[in-house]
């Protein structure tokens, strides 16, 4: 037995083959995939989906990713019917794209929120695949944190977060992508984005032709995206452009989260954290996460945060903020 919220080094094969005896066993283990941390743990094991769900605090209507190394093992899992879903999965598996699929029976209705749908994904990370491959199951695995809170992006993270309810956390340094996957349902007549991610709506769209984005995504066909999410303890205010100076309120102890290093010298605020000093929105997403949690810790009044062009990679980036933006009242 080792105690819980150990950490152990990723590289190291030793971890991965406790890491994947905890997981057989029913238990939880933290690990990194390109996009964020996941809190794992055998998407067939009822039990074992249910601590999840309670180590994070998750409302039970959220349903959970479940991860695959192979095409075998999700074809156990879900229904591939459209010429569509294969040629994502060939365009960008292993990689940050989940999909809705109709789901088989197996799945335990947990896992899927009572949904007929399961989303699943085949991860690019080499310690998530070899954690998959070692444990021998699917993976079921949100996001390493708290529910609501920042996402992490590195064992630090989900040790400051989950610490005292995971099992062990697998240490892989900092996640390269640093946002969630994109996860597109091809269960209706056309594909339709859920949540933007990484992959964008121009990739998808290049490689299967017509996409329609969801207009609203806090309808039940993505039950857990609430308007309120990766939330900080923090107010946070988008700005309108960058470089805008706003209206501070008296003696209030302000942020800045810039997104690039132009023209914001202002000392108006205690701390100015740049996402990325030439703007390049692949380093944005990257230190997003990690920023935010660094900003969160230094008792401000409030967060001013720089917006970015909504295009791109630049979508997802501004779906996190402005849901980390909504207030809490
Ligand atoms: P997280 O694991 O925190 O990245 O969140 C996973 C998200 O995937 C959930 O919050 C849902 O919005 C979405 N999701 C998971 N399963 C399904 C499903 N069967 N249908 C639609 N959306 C899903
Ligand atoms: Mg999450």
């Amino acid at each position: 037995m080792i105690p819980t919220g150990t950490v152990l080094p990723a590289t190291d094969r030793e971890s991965i083959r406790m890491a994947g005896a905890i997981i057989r066993q029913g238990g939880i283990v933290a690990f990194p995939t390109e996009t964020v941390y996941g809190l794992g743990c055998d998407a067939l094991n009822p039990e074992a989906v249910a601590r999840v769900f309670e180590a994070k605090r998750r409302p039970s209507f959220d349903p959970l990713i479940v991860h695959v190394a192979t095409r075998v093992s999700l074809d156990r899992l879900a229904e591939t019917i459209s010429v569509g879903d294969h040629r994502l999965m060939d365009a960008f598996w292993p990689g940050p794209l989940t999909l809705v699929l109709p789901k088989r029976e197996q799945v335990p209705d947990l896992v899927t929120a009572g949904l007929s749908t399961v989303a699943v994904r085949m991860p690019a990370h080499p310690v998530a695949r070899a954690l998959i491959r070692e444990a021998g199951v699917p993976i079921a695995a949100p996001s390493a944190n708290p529910f609501g809170y920042v996402s992490p992006t590195c064992a630090q993270h989900v040790l400051d977060g989950l610490g005292d309810r995971v099992d062990l956390i697998l240490d892989g340094g900092s996640c390269p992508i640093g946002v969630e996957s994109t996860i597109v349902s091809m269960i209706g007549t056309w594909p339709e984005i859920l949540r933007p991610g990484s992959i964008t709506l121009a990739e998808i769209q290049e490689v299967i032709g017509l996409v329609v984005r969801a207009a609203d995504v806090r309808t039940v066909a993505a039950p857990g995206q609430l308007p309120r999410h990766y939330a900080t303890q923090t107010p946070v205010t988008i700005l309108a452009a960058q470089g805008e100076r706003p209206v501070l309120h008296g003696h209030e102890r302000a942020g800045l989260l810039a997104m690039s290093a132009l023209g914001h010298a202002d000392e108006r605020y205690c701390v100015i954290e740049v996402l990325s000093p030439s703007g390049d929105l692949r380093e944005v997403a990257r230190n997003l996460f990690a920023a935010l949690r660094r900003l969160d810790a230094q008792s401000l009044d409030r967060l001013y945060v720089e917006p970015c062009d909504e295009q791109g990679l630049g979508l997802a980036i501004m779906d996190r903020l402005r849901r980390c933006a909504v207030s809490i009242s």
